[in-house]
């Protein structure tokens, strides 16, 4: 007998008939035998609509409170959930994080999970019944209620696999797995059986939105068996069959693993880059530009900076691109005044585009390919980095798709 732990995402808990199924499907693996924990996300397009009337009632809302709010979605799943669960003769039992207890730090729409007491959900698996646990959310060390940032119940699941040393996560989602691309960009994107839990971490990193990325880092340090697969599938599939199909996250490349080099192309489109030119090359420039910018609370991603010529540089660095008018204003003002600088120059129209994959660190040449492919397709590349798994360029928007497409063919992803 194990313990198993299912997450379920908005889609997958998006009507009452899917939490039927839902619960058909936890129902099944619990006669099997086995003892379940289910973490669910709250019921499609909610989180939105409650954060939606929290911006309607203030514009800038406070964020203790926009996580006392959207923190309720989940709570209202797993509720709907335990009962399906009775309808279907199993006894269970939902709590929300702060009743587990699910601690976290007080970092409100952005917590992170410091621990989880185990003893509550241990003792009810332990009466046979099935526990269901709200995702997404925690407690802090004042007792307000934390939420752990959007996709963030990917997490809770992984957090509690961890705790409970479960056997296995199984993340239910809409898709079947982990795909080679966005099977929306590109038609011939496939699926992988297994992808390395580094090349998994790159792709969640890379703007992949299958994990969410702090779910990957929890299984990662834990170790935690964790597979992504589909609950739109009959929920009375056959075990030994569900257990074999979705994507395995594993920590170790086995003779098994494809011999691919490249295991997939994750793409983020919403990016934006910002030039400071002719910046005097001398020790804190770097501090200088990029302080403000971390005090904003901007994720600075790429960055270059050029060989100086006569003791002047220009120095790039890319922005989520939401964050691109608040990055450029802070350094509009200080690059002439206290840096010295000539002047900055700003592109919010620009994405990355990333080839991920293990094989890298024994074949060469992987760059010239993509550099070759990307040429033959006439793109720019306007800025690149590498990984010892990944090369990640950035080129003008609107040939993302292209280079997605084109990279995908070249490296062979749409053959098995
Ligand atoms: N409901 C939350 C969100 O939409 C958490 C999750 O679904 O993982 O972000
Ligand atoms: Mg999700």
């Amino acid at each position: 007998m194990a313990i198993i732990i299912h997450k379920y995402g908005g889609t997958s808990m998006g009507s009452v008939e899917r939490i039927q199924n839902v619960a058909k499907r936890v129902a099944k693996w619990m006669r099997a035998g086995h003892q379940v924990v289910v973490v669910p996300s709250a019921m499609s397009g909610e989180t939105n609509r409650l954060l939606d009337l929290a911006k309607e009632i203030h514009p800038t809302p406070n964020p203790r409170e926009l996580d006392q709010i959207a923190s309720t979605g989940e709570q209202v799943s797993s509720g709907l959930l335990a009962l399906a669960l009775h309808r279907e003769g199993i006894d269970a039992v939902s709590y929300a994080g702060w009743q587990v207890t699910i601690h976290t730090d007080s970092a409100f729409t952005k917590a992170r999970i410091m621990g989880i007491e185990d003893e509550k959900i241990r003792a009810d698996l332990n009466l046979g019944k099935a526990v269901v646990i709200t995702g997404f959310q925690g407690v802090d060390p004042n007792g307000n209620i934390t939420t752990l940032g959007r996709g963030g119940s990917d997490t809770s699941a992984v957090a509690v696999a961890a705790a409970l040393k479960a056997e296995e996560c199984l993340i239910y989602t809409d898709v079947d797995g982990v795909y080679t691309t966005d099977p929306r960009v590109c038609e011939d994107a496939r699926r992988l059986d297994k992808i390395t839990f580094e090349e998994m971490l790159e792709m969640a990193s890379l703007g992949s939105k299958v994990l969410q990325i702090r779910s990957v880092e929890f299984a990662g340090k834990y170790q935690v068996k964790t597979r992504v697969l589909s609950s739109l599938t009959d929920p009375l599939i056959a075990l030994e069959q569900e257990m074999k199909s979705g994507t395995l996250i594993t920590f170790e490349e086995d003779s098994t693993m494809e011999a691919a080099v490249i295991s997939g192309i994750a793409f983020a489109r919403d990016e934006a880059k910002i030039t400071v030119l002719s910046v005097p090359d001398r020790p804190g420039i770097a501090y200088q530009i990029l302080g403000p910018i971390a005090d904003a609370n901007i994720d600075v991603d790429m960055i270059i900076q050029n060989q100086s010529v006569d003791g002047k540089t220009d120095f790039t660095f890319t922005v989520p691109r939401a964050d691109y008018q608040k990055a450029f204003d802070l350094l509009k003002n200080s690059v002439q005044a206290h840096i010295g600088a000539k002047d900055i120059l700003g592109d919010p129209k620009v994405s990355k585009v990333s080839v991920v994959g293990v094989g890298m660190r024994s074949h060469v040449g992987v760059a010239s390919k993509m550099f070759r492919t990307l040429s033959e397709e006439g793109i720019n590349i306007l800025m690149i980095s590498t990984s010892e798994i990944k090369i990640s360029v950035v080129v003008d928007e609107k040939y993302m798709e292209l280079a997605v497409r084109a990279l995908h063919k070249s490296f062979e992803l749409d053959q098995r």
